[in-house]
């Protein structure tokens, strides 16, 4: 038999010899064996494509090529361990190893089991059995004797089990072969796409050879960057006796451009061994970005593009060195922007909603049981209304359910519901049937995302079913398996697991591959993406457990490292392209940081002529815009380059208010295809009802039916038109959309209140029998004012407030500062116990509203109302806030409230005026109150009494009143229009307005705010 080497770098038509090779042997029944699964998909495809049914041969990969052999030559095997079965496995080795030392802490992390794994797999494919490791081990030191100690427990736990794996297996083939070559009927075998081989895999070769002819096709030739990472397999299969070895050489007749052809071929090469320098032909584009989305948007409207010029998606392919990190954002973007995408890649379940929510129903029911894993758990789409878990968190925030069984007795509240009921089936089971009932669970839930209609977004259905039966195999595998079953880590367990983006044929799809995946197949346009320095090439972390010292001293096959291996990957994928190469990197971070790209990057502009300028950042961008992206500080596509009617539509929407956007809007008549913009165009006038993109601002109200309702309001509290005055979007949101807070109110806006309450009945009760409190009666007041506090506090405060004393504490504090303010000021006002709390204009008030325009009227209550010598009245509302607002020019920052209940006394009550004051109970050093004092009947009123810009003449004093009545009116009027929009007071948005996720106004640095003002009116 014989060994036949097809040797050659890339394109220089090895596949064509595999292929030609492989078709000759046909009535032999050849076996081809390739890396992928994708590969034997490819290549099926081709082969059926020249010859029609592929009957007798076969296509396969290597561990397929085990189990043929295993077959033929009827060599002995137990039930296989699956993967998740290893890894179990390598865990019960840990515990059984005993007492570890230098392992002793390692062990005890999460993943250790699984390193454990992967070492334990690599040591079986170099056919190193535990004996011989520790053997070696004894010399090495004690460290490699743990690991040699673990290992043999691994194989014990295996044996014990009466299970074999894909080790045992292969070596059990390679023995049964080399006994018995001729049980493989001297079928020829072709291996093509490899450029390294495991030891087992070698020996199986070597056991082939002398059963039938083998052909080997391998990418070598004597260049540094191909033969450092990968010259050792071509070294040893040469030195094979008998062995033939075809040298090819390049060929750039299999590539379109020119330039990519030599880019590819002096790679990696000395300085002097590069030649002239490679004129650009097209055949490279370069794409910068800021941020991972916007570079996986550059590269998407990119591909985008071609495929509306007819390439076909198959011929595209994107690769990312680790899929599994950036995989899952490039699916998001393709399906964003329409692309056919196979993303082959591993998701941890974790991340997929079945996953989240069988791990918070697990946590739930034996693991840690807190009241926010039931609280995740319910999150889970289509297992109930997401408006009643909305009110369920509410109460978790507050703080009033503790733990699961809490929470669960809240949620069911008498009935035992579906969802909750399947905690206690679950803490009911043990053993292997705990794992059996999880598993029906996963199932349950990932079906729940197709229940949930709308949930689950259309392109993440399938995933979500995958994840299910992901976890679902996994976790019955786990109980065939019967070793005891630990419940508290169980949530552990499956957050180990991973579920495929991608399951099926590629064929007619833009692949996103690694590196690994894209050696066996060309394609016309590659994207290799995420070019930064650390991520292509890595940094080198070592290897699994065993250093590069400790893997010395096993004699074992010493590691690539990272930058040897990440160099000739990259070589392999600048050969893989055959029309266009697409490196795309990132220069800064998603926060704004700078970002370092790979040096290949660099090493390839280097190749080209004219050599880059100094100023790259120019360069990039002008590349950027050759190659049709967007310059790395748009944050939207140019709208004649948006990949999609969404994109499109977002950049129109970008465009809004820039000169000229009008006249460059959705017309259709030049740039992108008609029929998307015109789409684009109705789309946007639809939803606003007029025809240009100007309506994507939020207001003014246009639903006939909301604007009836709004125009038949006629009854208007004052700090409701403050609201409207300070924004009239804020205002909006405040009362119309009504958001709820979710978590706890705050300290102040709750004691402010309560303080509120307590001042009236404090009053009302006249300690001491004053009607105010005095020098001589403020321990009277004292007294009583803490009584009430604890009573009403008690009673009134939130109960997550009240179970502590802080907010009860503060409460007093604000109080009894506020009475001993009252002692020492000796004025001639005193209270009128008959107008505390007067209201006006509400179902239970005995006065009717006031008008301030034809089709409006204020209602309202007023703390407090002091009368003085001769009935004059002095108004006091009572603040939570520490500042307040006063003086004449108090309505141009949006305060009229105190004029508008002045004007309710003088109105409704039929009182002469003293004026009015804001009492701020909030403040801890300053509690100077600010209002509109008449100074002719007012001229001091002690400690208590306002700045003297407070006081004004009669004149002014009724021009303010008269000027907010006015301004009321108005506001009273657009809001009947439904007038609403982003119009902060004086165009600065109060910092603690905190709706600009729903307004989406942009907002610069915070100004100084004068002072919120919180208070107690209904
Ligand atoms: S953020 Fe500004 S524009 Fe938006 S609602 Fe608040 S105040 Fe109005």
């Amino acid at each position: 038999m014989t060994l036949s080497l097809i040797v050659g770098p890339p394109n220089s038509g090895r596949t064509g010899r595999v292929i030609d090779g492989f078709l000759a042997a046909i009535p032999r029944d050849p076996v081809l064996v390739v890396p992928t699964l994708d590969d034997t998909e490819r290549f099926e495809t081709e082969l059926t494509g020249r010859i029609g049914a592929v009957i007798g041969a076969t296509v396969c990969t290597y561990d397929r090529l085990f189990s043929l052999v295993a077959q033929a030559t009827e060599a002995p095997s137990a039930p296989l361990l699956s993967p998740i079965q290893r890894t179990r496995v390598a865990r019960e080795a840990v515990a059984r190893a005993g007492d570890l030392k230098l392992l002793a802490a390692s062990s005890r992390r999460a993943g250790f089991a699984s390193a454990l794994d992967e070492l334990v797999a690599d040591l079986q494919a170099a056919r190193v059995d535990p004996a011989t490791l520790a053997s070696r081990a004894g010399e090495a030191g004690p460290y490699e004797l743990e690991v040699a100690r673990l290992y043999e427990a691994y194989c014990e736990v295996r044996d014990e089990l009466g299970r074999a794996d894909a080790h045992t297996l292969a070596a059990a083939a390679i023995a049964t072969l080399a006994e018995r070559p001729d049980a493989w009927g001297a079928r020829p075998v072709f291996l093509y796409g490899f450029d390294d081989l495991t030891v087992e895999q070698l020996d199986l070769l070597r056991a082939l050879m002398g059963a039938a002819e083998v052909t080997v096709a391998l990418p070598w030739e004597d260049r540094e960057v191909l033969a450092s990472a990968r010259g050792a397999l071509f070294a040893e299969l040469r030195e094979v006796q008998g062995a033939s070895v075809e040298h090819l050489e390049a060929d750039p007749a299999f590539t379109e451009s020119r330039s990519l052809f030599e880019v590819e071929r002096r790679f990696g090469e000395p300085l002097e061994g590069r030649g002239d320098p490679v004129e650009p032909d097209g055949g490279i584009e370069l794409l910068a970005s800021a941020g991972e989305l916007a570079e996986a948007e550059a590269v998407g409207g990119a591909i985008a593009r071609l495929l509306d010029d007819g390439e076909p998606a198959g011929e595209i392919a994107v690769v990312l060195r680790q899929p599994d990190a950036l995989g899952p954002l490039y699916r998001r973007v393709f399906a964003r922007f329409g692309i056919p995408a196979a993303v082959q890649a591993d998701l941890d379940v974790t991340r997929t909603l079945t996953g989240a929510g069988l791990i918070a129903l697990l946590e739930a029911a034996v693991g840690a049981q807190r009241a926010e894993d039931v609280l995740a758990y319910l999150r889970t789409p289509g297992l109930d209304s997401q408006g009643r878990v909305d009110w369920f968190e509410r109460r978790i925030r507050r703080g009033r359910l503790g733990g699961a069984d809490e929470a669960i007795d809240d949620w069911n509240s008498g009935e035992t519901r579906r969802e909750l009921a399947e905690i206690q089936r679950l803490r009911e089971a043990t053993g292997p049937d705990l794992l059996r009932e999880a598993a029906r669970q996963a199932r349950w839930i990932a079906e729940g995302a197709q229940r949930g209609a709308g949930a689950v977004a259309a392109e993440d259905r399938s995933l979500e079913l995958r994840a299910g039966a992901e976890i679902e195999r996994a976790l019955l595998e786990l109980a065939d398996l019967g070793l005891d079953v630990d419940p508290a880590r169980l949530a552990a367990t499956v957050r180990d697991l991973a579920v495929p983006l991608w399951r099926g044929p590629t064929e007619g799809r833009v692949r996103v591959i690694s590196p690994y995946r894209a050696r066996a197949r060309r394609v016309r346009h590659l994207f290799l993406c995420s070019l930064q320095d650390g991520d292509f090439p890595r940094r080198d972390s070592g290897g699994p457990l065993l250093s590069d010292d400790a893997r010395s001293a096993l004699a074992l096959r010493p590691r690539v490292k990272a930058e040897a291996e990440d160099r000739y990957l990259f070589a392999l994928a600048l050969s893989r392209p055959k029309r266009r190469l697409w490196l795309s990197w990132r220069l800064a971070d998603d926060e704004g940081g700078a970002a370092a790209r790979s040096p290949f990057v660099d090493e390839v502009r280097e190749l080209l002529d004219p050599p880059l300028p100094e100023e790259l950042e120019e360069r990039d961008d002008a590349l950027t815009a050759e190659a049709g992206g967007r310059g790395i500080a748009e944050s939207v596509f140019a709208p004649d380059s948006a990949p999609s009617e969404d994109e499109l539509a977002r950049a129109l929407a970008a465009r809004v208010g820039t000169p000229g956007a009008a006249s460059a809007g959705p017309t259709g008549e030049e740039g992108t295809e008609p029929g998307v913009r015109e789409r684009v165009a109705a789309r946007l006038g639809a939803a606003a009802g007029v025809t240009t993109p100007e309506r994507v601002q939020p207001g003014p109200l246009g639903l006939p039916a909301v604007l009836e309702q709004i125009a038949s309001k006629d009854l208007f509290g004052p700090s409701t038109l403050e609201e409207f005055a300070t924004c009239p979007y804020r205002w909006f949101v405040q009362h119309e959309l009504n958001p709820q807070r979710i978590g706890p109110e705050s300290d102040a806006l709750t004691s402010g209140q309560v303080a509120h309450r307590v001042l009236e009945a404090l009053y009302r009760a006249r300690p001491g029998d004053s009607a105010r409190p005095t020098p001589s009666t403020l321990d009277a007041w004292r007294a009583r004012a803490r009584e009430l506090v604890e009573e009403i506090g008690t009673r009134d405060l939130p109960r997550e407030r009240s179970a502590t004393a802080a907010p009860l504490r503060r409460t007093e504090g604000l109080v009894l500062a506020f009475v001993d303010d009252e002692a020492a000021t000796d004025v001639a006002f005193e209270p009128e116990p008959e107008l505390f709390e007067a209201s006006f204009g509400l179902d239970r008030s005995d006065k009717g509203p006031f008008a301030i325009s034809q089709t409006a009227g204020i209602h309202g209550q007023i703390d407090r109302i002091d009368l003085g010598p001769s009935g004059e009245a002095l108004v006091q509302d009572y603040k939570s806030s520490s500042k307040v607002e006063g003086g004449k020019n108090m309505l141009d920052r949006g305060k009229f409230q105190l004029q508008l209940y002045l004007l309710a006394v003088r109105e409704l009550w039929s009182r002469e005026l003293a004026g009015g004051v804001y009492r701020p109970l909030g403040g801890t050093g300053n509690r100077q109150p600010k209002g509109l004092l008449r100074k002719e009947l007012i001229d001091d009123l002690g400690p208590l009494d306002p700045r003297p810009r407070d006081h004004l003449s009669d004149e002014d004093f009724e021009q303010a009143l008269e000027a907010a009545r006015d301004r009321a009116g108005e506001i009273a009027t657009e809001i009947q229009a439904g007038d609403i929009g982003r119009r902060p007071i004086n165009g600065k948005c109060p910092d603690y307005c905190g709706f600009q996720p729903i307004c989406r106004r942009e907002r610069g640095l915070p100004e100084e705010e004068p002072g919120i003002e919180e208070d107690g009116d209904e």
